[in-house]
């Protein structure tokens, strides 16, 4: 069998286990040294001047929002294809998901749609740096730029990703990231971060993910109670440190893919963007059922992100009907294949050979 995923620690594992007891040693919780340690290694890391530790990806995108005081009556563009998540934080917020189309071969927010979907309420656009690969942020801060609009980036999928060598979100007034246990920086639970590199969006962020509260027992405003706790801070500083490893060898396992399947009966979209970190390596067929199918008998376990557009989804009745027919599209014929750090190049290898076997078999 070759799981999509294994998320048992591997050769991290001391390190995360001495995280563990450091903080249970301690015996501080919530809100202490080891969270602000995290945010700033992982301030640097991003090349930001702040990071916010929340409870989740999806907390720190609605949080984001409601630091720039958007809400309801207002509209933010977004990606039809990505976990839905990106667009709930959006309604968390109170604001209004409008969804762009997106670009055939990146897959992510196309700009030409984007500023098609710009209304007189549009307050942000929200891109999402999607399976590791950045949106095309010089043509989307363009469309910002001429439209007065904030930029939010989703990049819970792109942890130490760049966008034409410059790291994503560093273009956007604000980020967030995910570190759900599948991500490629990852607690043993949930986590998400915030970061920016306004002092002040970074103060008012801090004050909403912890009540609204100032000062203790003062709550100025709405907050939310979001905290990312300290064992996860833990274990997230001393896996920054592996990050970099990981990545290089996520991107050393998608160059063997690349090669592998250059013959193969399915798409490959083209890497884009060199700044790529390959949270998932995503292939496309229109006999996707087939060829999945095919993959699990072979014992290769494979996931669809994602099947259906947000959009298209019951949560979205009530937002405007989205025209969106690449993402339509790509939903019908996207497959993932496994992609983790624990993976060898001899797995992809037998990956690729099966995928091979169902061109023979058709
Ligand atoms: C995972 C993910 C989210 C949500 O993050 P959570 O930590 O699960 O709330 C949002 N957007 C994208 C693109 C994601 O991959």
């Amino acid at each position: 069998m070759i799981p999509f995923l294994d998320l048992t620690p591997g050769p991290d594992a001391g390190d995360v286990r001495a995280a563990i007891d450091r903080v249970v040693a301690r015996g501080w919780f919530v809100l202490g040294p080891e969270l602000e340690r995290f945010e700033h290694e992982f301030a640097s890391a991003c090349g930001a001047a702040h990071a916010i530790g929340v409870g989740t990806g999806t907390d720190a995108l609605a949080l984001a929002l409601r630091a720039l005081d958007i809400g309801p009556g207002d509209e933010v563009i977004t990606s039809p294809l990505s976990a839905a998540y990106s667009a709930l934080a959006i309604m968390m917020a109170g604001a209004r998901p409008v969804f762009a189309d997106i670009d055939p071969v990146r897959l992510t927010m196309d700009a030409r749609a984007t500023a098609a979907a710009v209304t007189s309420r549009t307050r942000a656009l929200m891109p999402v740096h999607l399976y590791g690969q950045a949106a095309d942020m010089s043509s989307l801060m363009a469309v910002a730029r001429a439209h007065g609009l904030a930029v939010i980036e989703d990049c819970c999928q792109a942890h130490m990703a760049t966008c034409d060598g410059r790291p994503v979100g560093s273009f956007g007034e604000l980020a967030a990231y995910s570190f759900y246990p599948t991500k490629n920086l990852a607690a043993l639970g949930d986590g998400g971060a915030i970061t920016t590199s306004d002092p002040a969006l970074a103060a008012r962020a801090r004050r909403l993910r912890n009540g609204g509260q100032t000062d203790r027992y003062h709550h100025v405003e709405f907050g939310v109670n979001s905290r990312l706790d300290e064992i996860q801070a833990a274990i997230l500083s001393a896996r920054l440190t592996w990050l970099p490893a990981w990545t290089a060898h996520r991107r050393r396992l998608a160059a063997a893919y690349r090669d592998a399947l250059a013959s193969a009966p399915v798409i490959v979209p083209a890497e884009q963007d060199a700044g790529h970190v390959y949270h998932l390596f995503p292939v496309l067929s229109d006999r996707r059922a087939a060829l999945q199918e095919h993959l699990k008998a072979r014992g290769v376990e494979t996931l669809i992100h994602y099947p259906i557009p947000i959009p298209r989804q019951p949560a979205f009745a009530g937002t405007a009907p989205a025209q969106c027919p690449v993402a339509d599209r790509v939903c019908a014929q996207v497959l993932s294949l496994p992609l983790h750090p624990g993976l060898t190049a001899r797995t992809v290898e037998e990956v690729a050979a099966a995928l091979h076997a169902f061109h023979a078999a058709v």
